[in-house]
């Protein structure tokens, strides 16, 4: 008991100090220098590179010389976001920890457990653990935004080890072996407008659907607030005249929106949007009912607008918000119950000048991905809107021979009594880039159990932290031993 609190108060007493340091993705300057000269004061060998990545030598303990090289990896920032009515400047403000018996939350905002209780462990173990070979630790910036610290971490950091264990998973006991590649793909339309001639301005929402991470939930069968909301303006198009002065919903290109709405102008009765609404609702429910059940459609009346999108802009964006498949496209022919190839209708926004649309596809197969880009040329060339071709991030391929799976997976099992989970996913890890920087470097993905990350409910299961650092120190043996 008194050693669990140990490894336990140790590993949190280094979150803390990343708590107290705002770091949100794209702001990581003051994280990085602190870790800097953290790592140096602990002795190790710290390059910190120019997009601010920290790489961090420790040689090898006494007799273990010749073990091969092993990273521990993490990233640095995080997703910054708080409950309504919580005050919160993620630029300046320190992360509130709240100790309850069970977790560790935040007070009214994102934990950042993801990453930071990765990279609490990581320095924890690179503390106190003893009888290990030569282990180097990287820490990389933006991964939750852009991954572009793992895209421009230099190769040679990558090239000179053998093994590589990312800490950026969710659950103690699940160990990933494989994730998938996404391409960013954007669509634009310049928009005319002219006069409204209708008489009424609405608002139309969709909203209370579950939404949720694209990479973890796609498969679920899930409803996507923006097709809805198109299919919605559709069925209002055919009912008599409509314009449409705004369309948005989405949050994030990666996660399935749970909201979206419009600004109609229109001569209809109240009564005729009312039951266009209500056949949508039931057409909805029919479809998803069953895993989304608290969609709600809510018609506002609101000022007439002064401007609407030409008639033609409007049938195009019609056009291609339902043409863009949103779900699953294929699951694995390889690992049952995997979705290997999904597209998610991430965001779509009206600015005063353009429609813009986020569409991100992932897939295990990378020719996949290329096929997405081909397609994304054809449907804008179809529905007059410009293609944007982004960061094609490469998947991870599932190594069956891996010997860090192998003594990991043994590992756990002596030590938990129970077999981890072995998995490839269908979301992203840094882990893709590492792969293509060197396909010879044997990777799994583990980490600490989180709940309700990028959320002011995310939380952290405080009794698995000491098993997981049990694991990784138990598992540096072994490859010190070998
Ligand atoms: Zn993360």
């Amino acid at each position: 008991m008194e050693q669990k609190n140990e490894v336990l108060e140790g590993v949190l007493a280094e979150f803390a100090k990343l708590a107290a340091i705002p770091r949100k993705s794209g702001h990581e300057q003051a994280v990085s220098d602190f870790l800097k000269d953290y790592l140096q004061q602990m002795g190790l060998q710290v390059t910190q590179d120019e997009k601010n990545n920290i790489i961090a030598d420790k040689a090898a303990c006494p007799g273990f010389e010749q073990a091969p090289l092993t990273i521990l990896q993490g990233h640095m920032d995080m997703v910054c976001v708080a409950a309504e009515g919580v005050k919160f400047d993620p630029l300046q403000d320190a992360i509130k920890l709240v100790r309850e018996e069970k977790f560790l939350r935040a007070e009214g905002t994102s934990l950042g457990a993801d990453d930071g209780i990765g990279v609490a462990e990581a320095i924890y173990i690179l503390k106190n653990a003893k009888d290990h070979g030569p282990l180097r630790l990287i820490v990389t910036v933006d991964e939750e935004q852009g991954m572009t610290g793992a895209i421009h971490l230099d190769a040679r950091h990558l090239q000179d080890a053998k093994f590589l264990i990312n800490c950026d998973s969710e659950n103690y006991d699940e160990l990933t072996v494989g994730s998938a590649g996404s391409v960013n793909l954007d669509f634009s339309r310049e928009i005319k407008w002219v006069k409204s001639e209708l008489s009424a301005g609405w608002q139309i929402e969709v909203k209370g659907l579950l939404g949720g991470h694209s990479g973890e939930r796609i498969g679920d069968g899930r409803g996507n607030a923006i097709r809805t909301l198109a299919m919605t303006l559709a069925a209002l198009a055919n009912a008599g005249e409509v314009t449409l002065a705004s369309f948005s919903g989405g949050k994030a290109r990666n996660a399935i929106p749970d909201d979206a709405r419009m600004i109609i102008a229109t001569d209809m009765d109240k009564e005729i949007l009312e039951k266009v609404l209500q056949e949508q609702q039931e057409r909805f429910c029919k479809m998803y009912g069953s895993v989304d059940p608290n969609v709600q459609f809510v018609l506002t009346s609101v000022e007439t607008p002064q401007q609407v999108m030409t008639a033609g802009d409007m049938v195009r964006l019609v056009r291609l918000l339902t043409i863009l498949h949103t779900g699953v496209f294929a699951m694995s022919t390889v690992i049952p119950g995997l979705v290997e190839t999904s597209a998610n209708l991430g965001v779509v926004e009206t600015t005063n000048t353009e429609i813009k649309i986020q569409y991100f596809p992932r897939s295990a197969v990378d020719q996949k991905l290329d096929e997405f880009r081909f397609m994304a040329e054809e449907w804008g060339m179809l529905t007059g809107f410009t293609a944007h071709i982004g960061t094609q991030s490469p998947g991870w391929k599932e190594n069956k021979d891996s010997k860090l799976a192998k003594i990991m997976a043994e590992t756990f099992k002596k030590q938990n009594g129970k077999a981890m989970k072995v998995e490839t996913i269908h979301a992203g890890l840094e882990c893709g880039w590492h792969f293509r920087k060197n396909p010879e470097l044997d990777m799994v993905s583990i980490g600490v159990t989180t709940l309700d990350i990028h959320s002011p409910k995310e939380r952290l299961l405080l009794e698995t932290v000491k098993p997981q650092v049990d694991l990784i120190v138990e598992t540096l043996h072994e490859i010190a031993k070998a």
